[in-house]
């Protein structure tokens, strides 16, 4: 039974889908005017391990992560300018070739992480219209008021206000500044919709004034509500930083809207700390994914993001970064003993089922990674101690390829790459032979490949080849 520690009821709760067999994930993107840096790195690694547990339990995953390339200001506290704007005039360039830059940036990296890709990339510049309509449908319900030409949202109009973040609107109140902006009927409402300036650059045509553009917060609930079947979906993840204000203005904004809860299980990452202080953009102190990947192959980084559970801060030093080095060399020396093994009769074997018994409990107590982790180890120990046979190696292997599939190390090891080239070719015209039935065929081809000391596996993914010993006559 999985089960998940929920941000928005502060428990670890059993996990039910509202759609049998089905699951809707949006998880808060980043705002697309610099590289992403290992905070990032962290959060989509992280979600992309969960993701992946879900769809390894036989969930059917959609997977929704935002672009921001607009509306969100220099200061959280909508005050400055818009960051993606700074960056465009800083470099002379229009703010869509900044955005351009850093989403293919993103891409990129995420790729080397081997993160898989979202099933969509919304963007609120692409969203203005939907953005527009549902602005429209807080004002009709009376949740929201326009004023000048930018729309606020009235949170005394949302008794629930604070419920995702445990904030009072009281300890809000007292602490808040003293407003810049007179605009707002309430020092806690916040905008959904912003009059431009003439300076702004990117801006469209409202029907509460000239132009403007969308505050932060409301893509986020526009874009997982059109995505996500308008109405509660089941996960929505992020990074505990942006709980408040921007996660907790998007329960108001979907829950006010819809009339209906925004997302059943709110999942939110830690930060990774620099010498005891959180890795941010604005304190200076981070390093990108890019200039992480120069230093460390990205197995080694994802490892040792998964060597610390999601919810735990993690620290960046060379250290545990060498540590994960290590792991990773030592689960790949492991892979290549395993697969070189071709005792017919192996003295002992191993009880393969406790260990996947193990490491689905490990992940189904909210996504525990490290133990999970320590499980692989341990059977990595007691496989290296035994001397097993050719068949319980491969079932060892199977066990492991599954668990990768979560995990998603890149491991250096007999790939089909290394299968030269007249092989490749008899393995095609196999599979052709197959495919049209002429299993004699088939036959033929599989006898000359075991001749030539290749195994060949057939299994629903298509066929494996692999050399079965190191001496392999091509
Ligand atoms: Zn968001």
């Amino acid at each position: 039974m999985l089960k998940i520690y929920n941000a928005l009821t502060k428990q670890k709760e059993e996990f039910k889908s509202i759609e049998t067999g089905k699951i809707g994930m949006y998880v808060c993107g980043p705002t697309v005017y610099d590289h992403c840096h290992l905070g990032h790195g962290r959060g989509y690694v992280s979600m992309d391990v969960i993701r992946k547990y879900l769809e390894y339990t036989g969930y059917e995953v959609r997977y929704i992560m935002n672009y921001t390339d607009v509306g969100h200001l220099v200061n959280d506290a909508e005050v400055g300018e818009d960051k993606i704007q700074v960056k465009a005039k800083n470099e002379q360039v229009d703010p869509m070739e900044i955005v351009e830059k850093y989403i293919t940036s993103s891409k990129e990296d995420f790729d080397a992480l081997n993160i898989k890709p979202a099933n969509f990339f919304p963007r609120p510049t692409q969203y203005v219209a939907q953005i527009i309509k549902f602005i429209e449908g807080l004002i009709e319900k009376g949740f929201a008021y326009e004023v000048n030409g930018s729309v606020y949202f009235s949170v005394e109009k949302f008794p629930e206000y604070g419920k995702l973040s445990g904030r009072k609107t009281e300890d809000l109140l007292s602490g808040a500044r003293i407003e810049v902006n007179n605009e707002k009927k309430n020092p806690l409402d916040f905008a959904l919709w912003i009059n431009a300036p003439k300076e702004h650059l990117l801006k469209w045509k409202s029907p509460w004034g000239e132009e403007g553009y969308p505050g932060w917060h409301i893509e986020c609930s526009v874009m997982s509500c059109d995505l996500l079947g308008q109405t509660t979906f089941d996960i929505h993840g992020g990074g505990n930083e942006n709980i408040f204000p921007h996660n907790e203005n998007e329960v108001a904004q979907s829950e006010a809207y819809l009339g209906e809860k925004m997302a059943n299980y709110w999942v939110l990452w830690n930060m990774v700390n620099v010498e005891g202080v959180k890795m941010s953009k604005s304190l200076g102190n981070f390093t990108t994914i890019k200039d992480a990947l120069a230093k460390y192959e990205p197995s080694v980084i994802r490892l040792w993001i998964i060597s610390s559970h999601y919810r735990s801060v993690i620290n960046y030093n060379p250290d545990s970064l060498e540590q994960a080095k290590i792991n990773l060399q030592s689960i790949s020396s492991w892979i290549g003993k395993l697969n070189s093994i071709t005792l017919e009769e192996g003295v002992e074997n191993i009880d393969i089922s406790s260990f996947k018994k193990e490491f689905d409990e490990a992940m189904n107590d909210d996504f525990n990674t490290p133990v999970a982790l320590s499980v692989i180890y341990k059977l990595i120990t007691e496989a290296n101690k035994k001397q097993l046979s050719k068949t319980d190696a491969s079932s060892v292997l199977a066990l492991w390829e599954k668990w990768n599939k979560v995990l998603g190390l890149r491991i250096e090891t007999d790939s089909q790459n290394d299968i030269p080239e007249n092989i490749q070719e008899l393995l095609k015209e196999r599979e052709l032979a197959r495919k049209e039935k002429d299993f004699a065929e088939a036959d033929r081809i599989r006898d000359i490949l075991t001749k030539k000391g290749f195994a060949i596996e057939d299994s629903g993914d298509g066929t494996k080849i692999t050399i079965q010993n190191p001496n392999t006559k091509i």
